[in-house]
């Protein structure tokens, strides 16, 4: 079940709070109510849950920005804050979705939780030193066709972004020559200046905050330290992706200045238009035109799904328009769970021209109708005619 508390307040952020203000507050939630520390506790859960969810909605700018507006009945028309079912939905949602593979508890693909746990098992990361720029977010389309959706699949893109310069090994410095410490800032990429009372901390002019100065820039990139190239990615879709879902691949962005952590790689899908069935969430719907005879008499029709032709058992006396369920025939869910259902609509199929066999019938039946009358039709006359006598 989605929660319908505010998701600022359930990550304690400001409206205002900065994208990494939402990081450390989510990261720092999930630490605390992780499954593996709160065995036994179903109240951690339902808090992992509730942490995931609106961190899932914040951590992404656009979401966020639909949240901001229209609230949690924004996000979830968009599909996106259905809510997490239990902890295994959590990890599949931001390991294998986002960080493509990975899974609970660190180990794989670097997914969100690696990089939080890794982190913090590890102790790195913040200490003394500039600090180096993550490099940019790169953004993919993915147009797939609707059965790709359905069974999920596998693309290889080509990629054009910056890779690390062959010359200088993305260091920056000319061979042979190795960048310097700044002695601007004595490599803290920071100076102090002194106004009257106040002491101003602000990034050092000369180093732009690296800490180091390149008295030798390489000449092939500049001193920029990477290059311009293609490389192939292989992104894999897993069953149940529809438009609009982001897949992460973790560190394949651009590169971050002067040797930085790559930035990742979004891969947006979009499920193309299908010819036959309309998709709605899990559900497939599909219209089939069956004789008036058919229709009337019963009939079994064949119809189309995305795994082969199935055949249909239509009763005797349908309605046109009437709506049959085929089970299990539908999507399977990205969150786990089983299938949707094919619901196929019964459409009365209206002949474009009779032949002259076909209306001596017609004729003959409609003879046969008016003197036959149902008892719905003398039921809806007798109505009638009281209308107009009273
Ligand atoms: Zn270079
Ligand atoms: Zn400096």
């Amino acid at each position: 079940m989605p929660t319908n508390r505010d998701y600022y307040e359930i990550l304690g952020v400001a409206r205002t709070a900065a994208a990494d203000e939402i990081k450390k507050a989510f990261r720092k939630l999930a630490l605390q109510h992780h499954p593996d520390r709160n065995k036994d506790d179903p109240k951690a859960e339902e808090k992992f849950k509730e942490a995931a969810e609106a961190y899932e909605v914040l951590s992404d700018a656009e979401k966020r920005k639909i949240y901001d507006q229209y609230g949690h009945a924004g996000v979830r028309q968009g599909g996106h804050a259905r809510g997490f079912g239990n902890f295994e939905e959590v990890f599949q949602a931001f390991g294998d979705i986002f960080g493509m593979g990975g899974g609970r508890g660190g180990g794989g693909g670097g997914s969100v939780f690696d990089e939080f746990f890794g982190q913090f098992a590890g102790g790195g990361g913040g200490g003394h030193g500039p600090r180096r720029q993550r490099g940019a977010t790169l953004k993919c389309q993915l147009d797939i066709t609707l059965e790709e959706a359905a069974r999920g699949t596998e693309r290889t893109i080509d990629v054009a972004r910056n890779e690390a310069c062959a010359e200088c090994g993305g260091g920056g410095a000319a061979p042979g020559s190795a960048p310097t410490v700044c002695p601007a800032c004595r490599g803290k990429g920071v100076v102090h200046q002194s106004q009257g009372f106040f002491s101003i901390r602000s990034t050092c002019g000369r180093c732009q905050g690296e800490g180091e100065i390149l008295e030798h820039p390489c000449r092939k990139c500049r001193g920029t330290g990477t290059e311009k190239a293609r490389r192939e990615l292989k992104v894999k879709l897993p069953a149940g992706v529809d438009t609009g879902t982001q897949v992460r691949l973790t560190g394949e962005g651009e590169p971050g200045a002067r040797g930085g952590a790559r930035g990742d790689l979004y891969c947006v899908v979009n499920v193309k238009e299908h010819p036959l069935f309309r998709r709605d969430v899990d559900d497939l719907h599909l219209d089939v035109p069956v004789s008036y005879g058919g229709l009337v008499l019963g009939t079994k029709i064949e119809v189309p799904t995305l795994t082969g032709p199935a055949t249909l058992t239509v009763p005797g006396r349908t309605a046109a328009h009437t709506v049959m369920r085929l089970r299990g025939k539908g999507i399977s869910s990205l969150r786990g769970g089983g299938p949707g259902d094919l619901l196929v609509r019964l459409t009365l199929d209206m002949p474009k021209k009779l032949t002259k066999r076909q209306e001596e019938l017609l004729r003959e039946m409609q003879t046969l109708d008016d003197e036959n009358v149902s008892p719905e039709k003398k039921s809806f006359l007798g109505k009638v005619k009281d209308l107009f006598s009273s």
